[in-house]
């Protein structure tokens, strides 16, 4: 009996009208005998009725009826969720211009994390500062437009130009950085961001995200707060697998259509999105979004685009007495950099997909020297790692310059870029992260060609050794 009555306690009331929970709704009205209606609902009901003149002359002869807002019952008026939600999110939200670092200051930081790519760096630096100063100008704008519209003055915001949104496509190998800058450039700029892979985007209907999961992500990211989130990064990976397939007789639904399916967000646009959630269902909260002011990049290795480039320059330089010259761009390094929007659509993006990324931003493969600069240099370089969790054990942690050679040229054999050196070293550093701490007497531990190459072990020092050598 008392569980009957828990049970209906906790049953979840829904509006006989819309379907909506009565969470969803705000509160729900019980109809004796009819079931419950959302305030929203009886609104809708009693407005029409208000329209029809022919049921007027009813309500006018029923005593004391007079229409009034059942919103009134629900205490003070609510608005409409997301409105109120922004209201309530401060302005902080929002970068400042005075807090805006310059590119150069973008690059500098850059520079502490990401060796290499001193091209790349610099047309990010150069986006990124463009974008967030339009963001700041918009949102200059639309306060402008509000102040003038109660002061009904018009025209208030009429000399400032509207800057294009410029989200930006990156291209470069595996493993050469292009996450890592982008996740870089979000921490330096604190804003929230959100990676995805391009592969396991899908239209919606089909098995996977739909494309509209990504902007969910990013409020995720952005702690759920809507105006955050609509100042974010999104990061795309893996785009140039939804290329456009050649030569496909049946209609291509991975490809093509993702594209066409991610135009209307990397334009702008308003749309709901789940809170909580990858997928759309009715029990899972939506709020509103819009993707004006959000920065999408994507990124991709773009196999064989090389050969589309040369194929290009080449047909410019058969045509008269340039014949010659016709292999020259064979061992031309940073062919990449020459990649024009005529060279993507001929690997198989579309125009309208290309129109919405205006910036090109090219990454160079990393050379064994890069790679070596990679173990060492940056602030969390892995190196250095090792050495602080050694440095616990107050045992000093050293490598030889040629060892770490050794390391990148087998790290350039894998061809997955700088993501090699991890797993490389990590086989080096587990006998020595085991056998350290067993002997107290160590003080230094020096990582040598030999040991990399097997033939021989890591050169050790012990304590008294070392006070003697230091
Ligand atoms: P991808 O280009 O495939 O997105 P990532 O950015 O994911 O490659 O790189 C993998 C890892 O390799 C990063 O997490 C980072 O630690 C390291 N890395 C790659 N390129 C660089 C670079 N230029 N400088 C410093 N670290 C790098």
């Amino acid at each position: 009996m008392s569980e009957d009555k828990n049970d209906k306690k906790n049953e979840i009331r829904y509006c006989m009208v819309c379907g909506r929970s009565e969470e969803d709704c705000g509160g729900l009205i019980d109809l004796p005998g009819a079931g419950t209606v959302c305030n929203d609902c009886i609104n809708k009901s009693l407005d029409m009725i208000k329209g029809r003149d022919d049921l007027k002359g009813l309500f006018e002869k029923i005593p004391h009826m007079t229409f009034m807002n059942m919103s009134d019952f629900f205490g003070p008026k609510q608005e409409a969720p997301e409105e109120e939600e922004k209201k309530k999110e401060s302005g902080k939200e929002i970068p400042d211009l005075l807090d805006l670092p310059a590119p150069h200051e973008i690059k500098h930081s850059l520079d502490r994390y990401v060796v290499g790519q001193e091209h790349a760096k610099k047309v990010l630096s150069v986006a990124v500062y463009n974008h967030y100063k339009r963001v700041i100008e918009s949102e200059r704008k639309k306060k402008a437009d509000r102040e003038a519209a109660k002061k009904e003055i018009s025209d208030s915001t009429d000399s400032i130009v509207e800057i294009d949104k410029s989200n930006i496509l990156m291209i470069g190998p595996t493993g050469c950085g292009k996450t890592y800058l982008v996740q870089t450039l979000a921490k330096i700029l604190d804003v929230p961001l959100a990676i995805t892979d391009a592969t396991s985007l899908t239209e919606a209907g089909y098995i996977g995200d739909d494309i509209e999961s990504v902007v969910s992500k990013l409020l995720a990211a952005a702690g759920n707060k809507v105006s955050r989130a609509e100042h974010g990064i999104v990061f795309i990976d893996e785009i140039d697998k939804i290329a456009k397939k050649k030569n496909m007789h049946s209609r291509d639904v991975s490809g093509e259509a993702v594209q066409q399916g991610m135009l209307k967000l990397l334009e702008g646009a308003e749309i709901e999105v789940p809170v909580g959630a990858s997928s759309k269902n009715a029990m899972v909260p939506m709020k509103r979004i819009n993707t004006k002011n959000i920065l999408f990049i994507v990124g991709g290795a773009f196999p064989g685009l090389e050969d589309i480039i040369k194929e290009r320059l080449r047909k410019h330089t058969s045509i008269g007495f340039h014949a010659e010259l016709k292999d020259q761009y064979d061992n031309e390094k940073n062919l990449i950099r020459k990649t024009t929007t005529e060279d993507l659509r001929a690997f198989g993006m579309i125009p309208e997909f290309l129109g919405r990324l205006p910036i090109i931003c090219p990454l160079e493969s990393l050379t064994e020297d890069m790679l070596v600069r990679i173990l060492k240099e940056p602030r969390n370089a892995i190196i250095r790692q090792y050495q602080q969790l050694l440095a616990m054990d107050e045992v000093k942690l050293s490598f030889d310059e040629d060892a770490l050679h050794v390391i990148a040229a087998r790290a350039m054999e894998r061809d997955t870029g700088a993501r090699a050196l991890r797993s490389i070293l990590e086989e080096f550093m587990l006998d020595i992260m085991y056998e350290i701490p067993k002997d107290d007497n160590i003080g230094e531990v020096v990582i040598t060609k030999a040991y990399i190459e097997g033939n021989g072990g890591p050169g050790i020092l012990m304590r008294g050794q070392q006070l003697l050598t230091g």
